[in-house]
């Protein structure tokens, strides 16, 4: 039934969906939360308190209309629950799975701040879209009337395709190029299922297509076809290709065979789950299975890795991190699902080598190195040192290096020695998310970095919303020329 009033957080409780069990989510890809009953969805919605300033929508880098749709989700009104949500948003019921909610709108609720526990509000917006798929709610695509210009988009990742989505709704022809097989980006290839089941993914890239945007799959840009080639061909060009460039940890046995970088292992885990065929994965290499496996590394991917070698059937899961949980840039969330699924941590610990028979022998075991936290750096984080005689040995016969991601040289792989870029091979871009290249734009990764989901959204609406300007400015400055 539906909640007459808001504010019922003063006697309800807070709560998620359900979650399975570890011992029984450890043997699967599926998603680890049960889905909400209805009631139980209007009943937590009801918990907000409606706030005159609604910091939990300041902290959602969409700026999500949170409160509005939670009061309307309250009151039994789905369907307009969910068109608010999806006025923002290209793709809800994925934010509401992967959004780390405690540190954006959840982190940020009021109510959370005063003790009572934040609304979940993720867990209601993926309720909304998982609901509105359910009763065809979602309407297709519609392209605007046509605008004769079309738009190349190299990269098929959150960015690339909220861009290609907002920009078809204005007519144009649009074009995603990337070079892996199916489109999503680091949505199908590196987030593990049990965070966000690839159908999820797939039904929103099929909409996509039916709403006639064009994706060339297979087709990297700078190998495939020409960066030049894709400028010519378009009337704008958007670069979305995110950072993929792994860091290593740098200490001696790096190459040895058994060492392997975390998004081959999660890539090839992802598309066994497609069922295709994987030799790195069917040979052994890349499969943890049966095997003592250590992750190196403290952020979200780490933990992917650890939660998908526990799922493979892996012997002993160990995670070395060389800060200590509270400095640990992974979600707090993630980090206890992982323990609770049997993941050993390895705080204030830092490899110094990979070691094995011989100078090129398979890995059986890393040296390492405890830490302790010493002064602050200049951002006020305080930097991992060694602690004196502290070196210790662990037995592995896996090692998934997890630590994060550059990005590769594009203006090289482009042939565009014009394209500007930041001292860390990100793409330099002015207001609007221009690059120094007349007519190309950039958004996601590979403008902020390695980042989240909702920021490549963010970011592909902001430059998208450029790129129509551009668009439209160039055509009437064409009308006039006509004239
Ligand atoms: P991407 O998703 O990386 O997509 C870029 C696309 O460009 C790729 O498909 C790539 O194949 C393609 N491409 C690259 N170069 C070329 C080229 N030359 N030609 C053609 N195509 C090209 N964020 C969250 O919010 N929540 C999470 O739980 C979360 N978990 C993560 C787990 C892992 C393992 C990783 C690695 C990241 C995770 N992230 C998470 C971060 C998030 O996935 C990224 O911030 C986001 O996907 C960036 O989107 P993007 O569109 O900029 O780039
Ligand atoms: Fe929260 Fe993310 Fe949804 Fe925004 S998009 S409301 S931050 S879950
Ligand atoms: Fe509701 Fe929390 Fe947002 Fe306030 S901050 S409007 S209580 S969800």
């Amino acid at each position: 039934m539906a909640e007459s009033s808001m504010l019922a957080f003063i006697h309800r409780d807070q709560a998620y969906p359900a979650k399975r069990a570890a011992a029984e989510r450890a043997h699967d890809f599926a998603e680890i939360s049960s889905a909400w009953a209805e009631p139980e969805a209007l009943a937590q919605a009801a918990r907000c308190s409606q706030c005159g300033v609604p910091f939990c929508q300041v902290h959602c880098p969409l700026q999500n209309n949170i409160p509005d749709w939670l009061l309307l989700a309250a009151e039994g009104r789905l369907e307009e629950a969910y068109q608010l949500s999806a006025a923002t948003s290209t793709m809800p019921e994925i934010c509401g799975r992967i959004c780390p909610q405690d540190r954006l709108c959840e982190g940020s609720c009021v109510i959370e701040q005063s003790g009572h526990g934040a609304v979940t509000i993720g867990a209601v917006e993926k309720f909304l879209t998982d609901t509105a798929w359910e009763r065809g709610w979602v309407a297709p695509l519609v392209p605007g009337a046509p605008s004769g210009q079309s738009v190349g988009i190299i990269g098929a990742g959150p960015a690339g395709l909220t861009a290609a989505e907002l920009l078809r709704q204005q007519g144009h022809d649009i074009h995603v190029y990337d070079r892996h097989d199916r489109a999503g980006g680091l949505l199908t290839y590196g987030i593990p299922g049990f965070k966000l089941e690839k159908a999820v993914v797939m039904r929103r890239i099929a909409r996509l297509e039916a709403g006639g945007i064009r994706f060339h799959l297979r087709t990297e840009v700078g190998r495939d076809v020409g960066f030049a080639t894709l400028r010519a061909r378009h009337d704008a060009v958007l670069i979305a290709t995110g950072v993929y460039r792994a860091r290593e940890a740098g200490v001696p046995g790096a190459s040895r065979p058994g060492v392997v970088r975390a998004l081959d292992y999660l890539i090839a885990s992802n598309r066994k789950g497609f069922g295709d065929k994987v030799p790195g994965f069917d040979s052994g290499a890349l499969n943890a299975t049966g095997r003592r496996v250590v992750v190196v590394g403290g952020g979200d991917t780490a933990m992917d890795c650890v939660r998908t070698a526990v799922r493979q059937g892996a012997r002993s899961v160990t995670c070395l991190y060389r800060r200590d949980r509270a400095n640990m840039p992974g979600s707090v969330r993630e980090v206890a699902y992982a323990e609770e699924e049997g993941v050993l941590f390895e705080w204030l610990a830092a490899p110094v080598a990979f070691e094995g028979d011989g100078a090129d022998g398979p890995v059986t075991a890393v040296r390492v190195q405890r830490m302790r936290l010493g002064a602050a750096d200049a951002s006020g984080r305080r930097l991992p040192e060694p602690e004196a005689n502290t070196q210790f040995t662990l037995a592995a016969d896996l090692v998934i290096e997890a630590l994060g991601f550059d990005a590769e040289d594009l203006p090289t792989a482009f042939a565009a020695p014009d394209l500007a870029v930041t001292r860390w091979g990100t793409i330099r871009t002015a207001g609007g998310f221009r690059t120094s290249l007349p007519g190309v734009f950039a958004a996601g990764d590979i403008v902020r970095g390695a980042s989240l989901v909702v920021w490549a959204m963010r970011e592909a609406r902001d430059a998208a919303a450029e790129i129509q300007h551009y668009l439209a400015t160039a055509a009437s400055r064409g009308a006039k020329e006509a004239a």
